[in-house]
């Protein structure tokens, strides 16, 4: 029996290829200690259960996102975990059969302001011949800094960004974006001993030309990070302006042939023709240069550059305005009477316990994105007599019963005189219920239908959204910071980055 490594999560958000086989058997058969948990994030739209059992491997568990890109699914996955670390592996590397030896190793007595450690990365070439432009440009990976194929962050650190920004849609620099957020909180990301192979996937010939996709993504980059961005997540700029200038020269000679000036246009022409083959020929040259390599660099060559261009532009008009990544909240509390469930004042029985419309949906909506959520509910019901303290746990009880599991429930029992620091507007039990799941109170949300649950909130470090009823008083529904007009709404909110 192995010992365990208690530290430790890993995380493969997988889109179902064949290469997800090979990373399960070498976890399966590798040495050393075992994480916590493997939680495999499938990120297909639709299709079977994928199939993991394999003896040897750490217990697995699935998680499904329907789609939404790696991003969004190692979000879900490191939410869903509760480890100190989360190892996150790409479903296209091969571990090596130490892998998880030095899992253990690289992350044992890290300083506490190491945020990250990343693995090595081999990218196995031919031998016998030269690579292709493909197998060169997957080589990379090999000396790139900060790529998720095997990188460990502690997961306060992820918390405390809110995770990777899922505005970045494919598997292109939303690791590096998230690196310069994780080193922009002071923290830094060293590189350990593990490795993994990270072999050339066979791809067709018109790979290179769908890549250029990732030319939106550096805009965004440049839009969250400023212009220094490229040096600081060691990302060369590439061809980018001899591309747009390739594309001009094209553009212009097609516009002078159309208006009439054929010989302006030929000069255009010409200047399109040699910017496309000189880059051609540098993809060529390094290569194999067998006939198929070389048709492919050729037609290749000559779309990538308006391509590029075009990818470029749509970036810049699609991110023209961006704000700073939030992710979701790791902790949603809701009052209960007047927001969760339709308030009977002073209710002790739980048949009266009746649910606002929408309020199982938007709990469960926050659930599959990995949030918690919790109660925090005063009852001065029990001060005063009214109600008895099992009375006010059976309708907790029951609350549970119609709208799924709590990660927390805070009650207080307490009078309005009594003084306690729990009873709303106190913040006891907001800072209680982030205490008892270890989340920061800023990254925490109330939900509430007076002005004490938002004053709560803010007296705790956390945010507050109102959703009044008709009983809400009128300056407290102006006072409140946030305000939606029901509770799917207040979750909506949530969800889409407002809190
Ligand atoms: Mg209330």
């Amino acid at each position: 029996m192995q010992v365990g490594n208690a530290r430790c999560a890993v995380v493969v958000p997988t889109v179902g290829r064949p290469s997800l086989d090979a990373l399960l058997d070498a976890l399966a058969q590798g040495r050393g200690p075992r994480p916590v948990e493997l939680v495999l994030v499938d990120d297909r739209p639709a299709g079977a259960p994928l199939r993991a059992e394999r003896a040897g491997l750490p217990p697995v568990r699935v998680l499904r996102t329907g789609g939404g890109g790696p991003a969004r699914a190692r979000n879900l996955g490191w939410r869903s975990v509760r480890t100190e670390w989360v190892a996150f592996l790409d479903d296209d590397v091969v571990p090596d059969p130490d892998w998880y030896e030095r899992l253990a190793d690289d992350l044992a007595g890290l300083p506490p302001d190491v945020a990250g450690s990343q693995g090595r990365v081999r990218v196995p070439l031919p031998e016998h011949r030269r690579p292709t432009d493909w197998e060169r440009g997957t080589a990379g990976l090999a000396t790139s800094s900060w790529i998720t194929a095997d990188l460990a962050y502690r997961r306060s650190a992820l918390a405390a960004v809110g995770g990777f920004d899922e505005r970045f849609p494919r598997a292109f620099r939303e690791d590096s974006d998230l690196a310069l957020r994780v080193m922009g909180t002071g923290a830094r990301l060293v590189r350990g001993r593990r490795r993994i192979t990270h072999p050339v996937r066979p791809v067709d010939r018109w790979i290179s030309v769908r890549t250029q996709a990732g030319n939106a993504d550096d805009v965004l980059m440049r839009r969250l990070h400023g212009p220094g961005w490229r040096d600081r997540a060691d990302a060369p700029l590439g061809r980018r302006p001899r591309h747009l200038a390739v594309s001009a020269a094209g553009a212009a000679a097609l516009a002078l042939a159309a208006g009439g000036r054929p010989r302006a246009a030929l000069a255009a022409g010409l200047a399109w023709a040699a910017g496309t083959a000189e880059f051609a020929w540098a993809r060529i040259a390094p290569g194999p240069r067998t006939r198929d390599e070389v048709t492919t660099m050729l037609a290749t060559s000559a779309a990538i550059p308006p391509l590029a261009t075009w990818h470029w532009l749509r970036g810049v008009v699609t991110h023209r305005r961006v704000t700073r990544w939030r992710g979701l909240p790791d902790l949603v509390l809701f009052d209960r009477d007047g927001t969760l469930v339709h308030d009977f004042p002073y209710n002790g029985d739980p048949a009266w316990v009746r649910p606002v419309d929408g309020a199982r949906e938007a709990l469960d909506r926050l659930r599959a994105r990995g949030v918690r959520v919790g109660v925090v509910s005063n009852q001065s019901g029990v001060a005063r007599g009214l109600i008895t303290r099992e009375q006010v746990d059976a309708c907790t009880a029951r609350l549970a019963e119609l709208l799924g599991p709590f990660d927390t429930v805070q009650v207080c029992p307490h009078g309005h005189d009594d003084g306690c620091g729990c009873r709303k507007p106190a913040p006891g039990m907001v800072k209680a219920a982030c205490d008892e799941l270890g989340v920061d109170p800023a990254r925490c949300v109330v939900v509430g239908d007076i002005g004490a649950d938002v004053e709560a909130a803010a007296a705790a470090g956390a945010s507050g959204v109102l959703v009044p009823t008709p009983v809400t008083r009128r300056a407290e529904v102006a006072a409140a910071p946030r305000r939606a007009g029901t509770l799917t709404d207040a979750v909506d909110g949530v969800l889409a980055g407002a809190w």
